[in-house]
């Protein structure tokens, strides 16, 4: 039996893709990928009253933009009510489930029972094998599963291991309410099931739900998925993830400037490890991921990791297409009009020039946005305070001082500019250093950017001269 692989990712379209949704969405992915079969999308909107499509949209490209898109077009839960409602019926009449009219009094009556005693609320199976004709006239009934009494329901589950659910733990739940609405438990197993779904990779909060589930599966005389149940992403404090930890929607982490390679990396780590790789590009990933690997502890989130992984990403990539993908992410970023400041063609020019020197210090996209700005910013450049004290420290004297130098250079690059200021600085008795921040004060406005002779030689002849005589006090 060689059957193929089909992994689905079912979120709840009730807010934004959030970070732990998008790691399982990366686990179901790589999962399939691995094993040369497919991820399927769900879109779990039964809940009607807090699902939202711009949720269903901002799900969709969250995944898209993380490059983790399902194979096939997404399945709605909802608009499969029929189908759910039609194996209920068809569990009645196998005889694995009955109409239960039980009236919210009597339910609520078992539940303070249940509570008074100290047990679990459980249905105490009164309509289980009572003739449907003693059935209150005028009542809807529900549809309850007829599960098994005793014994017990184990869950082999690839991460937790084998669970283990007394069956008098688990009651004959509701699979179909009294309004014909299929229940959450019914439209799992059977999207599930029609969906082909071979692997179920989710949370570990579903454990329980698993486990109901599996009754249903086997009431229907359907294959069990392969169960692996993650476990949650935690903050770095070790509490539940807050959104103060990080537990946001990716959208925000794309605001913030994360690459999709670094963000993938980043989460593929949390539960799961291959040795003591820590980077990790997305083939490498698909080659080596697997369930069985994946941790039963809770992962910690740790901003200063993603933060050192997207910086890795970053400085790996190729200038041109960082250079493009940076304008590409301007809409998203909060300092994305840094990339506005001159027309397209230039801005592209001077940032791919530029990229070497830009790249091996910024961590995001917003860092290389803000490290670029001295590229585009117009003269007479407004300079930050620490600059300014350095130029009126003596940097404006160091600066007449070394123009005509630069003024003498005819080959415009970063050697012969080296060369050239080097000179100066040794004939004057001072350290490289020295002569060096002022200039980069006067070219940047700042006191930190690439290197002065790559900010030189980028900016070109006209414009670095101009910047540096704006300066010079003379
Ligand atoms: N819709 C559920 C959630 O968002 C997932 C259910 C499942 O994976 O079975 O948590």
């Amino acid at each position: 039996m060689n059957e193929k692989v089909v992994t689905r990712f079912a979120p709840s379209p009730t807010g934004y893709l959030h970070i732990g949704g998008a790691r399982t969405a990366l686990f179901n992915w790589l999962y399939a990928r691995h094993h040369g079969g497919k991820m399927l999308l769900r879109i779990e909107d039964t809940d009607r009253e807090r699902s939202s499509e711009a949720a269903v949209k901002a799900i969709i490209e969250g995944l898209a933009w993380l490059g983790l898109d399902a194979d096939e077009p997404p399945i709605s839960q909802f608009e499969r009510a029929a189908r759910h409602r039609e194996v209920a019926e068809e569990m009645i009449a196998r005889g694995q489930a009955y109409y239960c009219y039980a009236s919210q009094a009597e339910l609520d009556e078992m539940r303070e029972k249940a509570r008074a005693q100290k047990r679990p609320p459980r249905y105490d199976g009164r309509w289980r094998d009572r003739d449907p004709s003693e059935a209150p006239a005028g009542v809807k009934p529900v549809i309850r599963l007829r599960a098994p009494l005793d014994g017990e329901t184990v869950v082999h589950d690839r991460v937790q291991g084998e669970v283990r659910f007394p069956n008098k733990d688990l009651d004959d739940l509701v699979l179909l309410r009294s309004d014909g609405t299929p229940t959450y438990m019914l439209a799992v197993v059977v999207d599930d099931h029609d969906m082909g779904v071979t692997h179920i990779i989710r949370g570990d909060d579903h454990l329980t739900n698993a486990a109901r589930q599996t009754l249903i599966f086997q009431a229907m005389g359907w294959d069990v998925p392969v169960m692996s149940h993650i476990p949650l992403i935690h903050g770095a404090d070790g509490a539940k993830l807050s959104k103060r930890h990080g537990a946001l929607g990716v959208e925000a982490y794309r605001e913030m400037g994360y690459l999709p390679a670094g963000l993938n990396n980043y989460l593929v780590r949390l539960g799961w490890s291959h040795g003591d790789d820590e980077i990790m590009s997305m083939d490498d990933m698909i080659r080596w991921f697997d369930v069985d690997d994946v941790n039963k502890g809770a992962a910690r989130f740790d901003f200063a990791k993603l933060e050192a992984v997207n910086g890795y990403w970053m400085r790996h990539s190729e200038d041109g297409w960082l250079a493009e993908t940076l304008m590409r992410e301007r809409d998203f970023l909060p300092n994305g009009d840094i990339l506005r400041m001159a027309d397209d063609a230039t801005v592209l020019r001077l940032l791919t020039a530029a990229m070497p020197g830009l790249k091996e210090r910024a961590k995001t996209l917003v860092e290389l946005a803000d490290s670029a700005a001295y590229l585009f910013v117009r003269r007479p450049l407004a300079l930050e305070e620490k600059a300014e004290q350095i130029l009126a420290d003596g940097g404006r004297g160091v600066i007449a001082m070394v123009l005509p130098a630069l003024r003498a250079v005819d080959d415009w690059s970063v050697p012969a500019l080296e060369a050239a200021v080097r000179q100066v600085a040794e004939a004057n008795g001072l350290k490289l250093g020295k002569v060096a921040q002022p200039l980069r004060a006067a070219l940047t406005g700042r006191t930190t950017s690439p290197g002065v002779f790559d900010v030189l030689a980028v900016l070109g002849r006209e414009e670095a001269l101009a910047r540096l005589a704006d300066q010079s006090g003379a």
